[in-house]
């Protein structure tokens, strides 16, 4: 792969009508928000891929300029519809809720509970990464979420387990598909990265380990159904640096295929 690829973001360049990243039906594709329009000020950002932002060659290329958010063209209208109507009122809440505390209180609390609809919040998470691919594929988890998503009956594959933190940065990183070691430090043993979704003020970590480095698990309410609500602990005070767990130190390594050139680190631009 020459520099130039390495470097060209893929954020769904394919026909205007081509196969929804979601449905796998050919349609009109529409521009998916990640994180989805409502939870976050869509302002301008200046996009890098992850492997030019961890690798540190911001000067080699310009960054990319969107106006207004992260997005892909990768899905149909029908599926951004069910996704922005169905599930994302719920993320959108839970995310500017929680903003909400953080940026009001004086004294931060090492843990609130903040209460939302873990079923929801799961769709809607799962949904807009599918969306986050330029390229569609057949990987298996990405079926096993296809099948799940829209079925509000449908019970989350036990292997499929989303983690989250609280994260109070303003970039968006939005990692698809990387191999990164289970345990930091240790390389005996690795996982399986189905994605990293990261926006002000909680990031999301979706992989096939039990547990990962100590963080609360959401999928632990994959039981609940739709409508049923739960107030979920935030650790306030557990904050991790804005590049992790991605970045490559000596206790971690990432590895990643085609969807890399999906995978991107957004930081609002510069005035
Ligand atoms: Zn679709």
């Amino acid at each position: 792969m020459d520099r130039t690829n390495l470097y060209y973001i893929n954020q769904g360049k394919r026909g205007k009508v081509d196969l929804c990243n979601i449905c796998k039906q050919s349609a009109s594709l529409s521009w998916d928000h990640v994180p989805p329009k409502g939870g976050i000020d869509l302002k301008p950002v200046e996009q890098v891929t992850i492997l030019q932002h961890l690798t540190g060659n911001l000067e080699e290329q310009k960054p990319q300029i969107s106006q207004n958010g992260v997005k892909y063209r990768t899905i149909c209208k029908d599926c951004n519809e069910r996704l922005g109507h169905s599930y994302d009122p719920v993320l959108n809440r839970f995310a500017l809720g929680v903003g909400g505390i953080l940026k009001s209180s004086i004294k931060i609390l090492p843990i609130i509970h903040y209460k939302t609809q873990p079923a929801v919040l799961i769709r809607s998470i799962l949904g807009h990464l599918l969306a986050a691919k330029g390229i569609i594929d057949d990987v298996v988890v990405d079926q096993k979420i296809r099948e799940f998503l829209f079925d509000d009956q449908a019970q989350l594959p036990e292997d499929i387990k989303i983690f989250y933190w609280i994260y109070p940065y303003r970039e968006i990183v939005v990692v698809r598909d990387v191999i990164m070691p289970a345990v930091r430090g240790k390389f005996d043993q690795v996982g399986f990265f189905t994605g990293i979704l990261k926006y002000f003020p909680i990031a999301y970590l979706v992989c096939n380990l039990e547990q990962y480095e100590g963080l609360d698990e959401l999928t632990i309410y994959r039981d609940l159904k739709i409508e049923e609500t739960v107030e979920i602990p935030i650790h306030l005070t557990n904050i991790r640096h804005s590049t992790w767990p991605e970045m490559a130190d000596n206790g971690n390594f990432m590895v990643g295929g085609r969807n890399l050139n999906s995978s991107v680190h957004a930081r609002p631009r510069k005035a």
